[in-house]
């Protein structure tokens, strides 16, 4: 996880506002974190230090009293964040920033509608809105308290930015960060189509859903098991910083035998994810004392049917799931890259997933190596962990591409012609 129950809350505020900045979800004079101490004392970054060189030295502690402790004056927004906290006792983290998709929002007077995919109504809720009061007054922290107290934990504030709270830093800073990503979705999404949302009944369903497996006792693991624990996740790590997964959403799973297979953890931040974390699947079962991914049974029913399968990964890169948010195909008859990589991708109704993961088995073939699942990101199988993941970053810049080129002109296609050459030089038919 972000920081544990023994860290520091200064070294929480650091690794948190480090992601935020690094992957441009603020600019270094914007965003604002807090952390309160069970008696009142807040720890808050400081007013006008460059958030890409904060130092741990840096965060400012302000006494439940008011005394001030610290090199550097308290955050601007302390006012703000001290009238989150009074408004909900509950909470002992506030993230506050300007990431972009957020502000675009902001600007529109709107929220984004996390009914887009069941993690983000599960991880944020309904989002709030909070009409635009002057930043750094007592007026914008009673003004955005109030949605908090009506039960909010996500605020878009108006012609200005967003703010989270939460019981602790890790989740505040989840609800951040899957916000920003349903908002850049979304707007993706606009710009193929109309976005179609899930109902009340979508949601009880992938609710239900979560089944978990039967345990074994796992005996002391093969050398053979470590390696392919490692190799998942430094490509976990890596699919993370180039936002193929976002820190709550995103599986990954890589083949041992024909009997067994590894796959990432429930609830365990894929940007910090280790080789212990990792959990062995083997006969339907996975190992003691840990929980796999939701998508474990999944995994498993296309490792079953397809033994030439060597890893499959569910993810969320922001162009490939706009189209599966909207009815629009992802023709890959795009450029020759796209076309011998991708060959055809499919497209399976939400709720198969759970319901007749039979269903999506039998979708996948050699010729339809993935598949879009509507609102829910994108399903990439492929023969070794780097072909899945080469075959995920091309599904996600053929999608980019794609929506990119409409804003440019009309697109055309590789024509028929040129689609029986490659089929003949790259894919051995005809
Ligand atoms: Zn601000």
């Amino acid at each position: 996880m972000l920081g544990s129950e023994y860290t520091h809350p200064r070294d929480e505020i650091l690794q948190v506002m480090e992601r935020i900045y690094r992957y441009r979800m603020t600019t270094t004079s914007g965003g604002n974190i807090s952390v309160r101490e069970p008696g009142g004392d807040l720890w808050i970054t400081p007013a006008r230090v460059d958030k890409g060189s904060l130092r741990r030295e840096d965060i400012v502690l302000v006494g439940a009293d008011g005394s001030v402790e610290g090199r550097h004056r308290p955050s601007s927004e302390f006012p703000l964040h001290a009238a989150v906290y009074a408004a909900r006792p509950d909470y002992t983290a506030v993230v506050h920033a300007h990431p972009a998709a957020l502000v675009a929002f902001s600007m529109a007077q709107q929220v984004p509608d996390t009914k887009l995919f069941h993690q983000a109504r599960h991880v944020c809720g309904t989002a709030g809105f909070a009409k635009y009061e002057l930043p750094g007054s007592e007026q914008l922290g009673r003004t955005v308290a109030a949605v908090f107290e009506s039960g909010r934990d996500c605020v878009i504030l108006q012609n200005h930015g967003v703010i989270t709270g939460a019981a602790d830093l890790a989740q505040a800073f989840h609800r951040f960060e899957t916000l920003e990503f349903t908002a850049r979705i979304l707007i993706k999404a606009r710009l193929l189509d109309r976005p179609e949302f899930l109902s009340e009944s979508d949601l009880a369903l992938a609710d239900g859903a979560a089944t978990s497996l039967p345990h074994f006792q796992q005996p002391a693991p093969s050398t053979a098991e470590k390696e392919v624990r490692r190799t998942l996740c430094d490509f976990v790590r890596r699919a993370y910083r180039q936002r193929l997964f976002i820190s709550t959403q995103g599986s990954f799973s890589a083949r041992l035998d024909e009997a067994s297979f590894l796959i990432t953890p429930y609830a365990v931040d894929r940007g910090l994810i280790s080789p212990e974390d990792v959990v062995l699947v083997r006969d339907g079962a996975a190992e003691s004392g840990k929980h796999a991914s939701r998508a474990a049974h999944l995994h498993d029913a296309i490792y079953r049917a397809h033994p030439r399968t060597a890893a499959v990964i569910n993810a969320y890169p922001v162009n490939a799931t706009a189209f599966s948010v909207t009815r629009q195909t992802l023709d890959s008859r795009t450029i020759p890259e796209s076309y011998v990589v991708l060959r055809e991708v499919g497209r399976a109704p939400f709720g198969v997933q759970f319901q007749e993961p039979e269903e999506i088995v039998r979708m996948i073939s050699g010729d339809r190596p993935s598949i879009l699942l509507e609102n829910d990101g994108v399903l990439v199988t492929g023969s070794s962990v780097l072909d899945a993941f080469d075959r995920l970053e091309v599904l996600e810049s053929t999608a980019e591409a794609i929506i990119n080129a409409r804003a440019i002109g009309p697109l055309s296609n590789l024509p028929a012609g040129v689609i029986e050459e490659l089929d003949r030089v790259f894919l051995g038919k005809g």
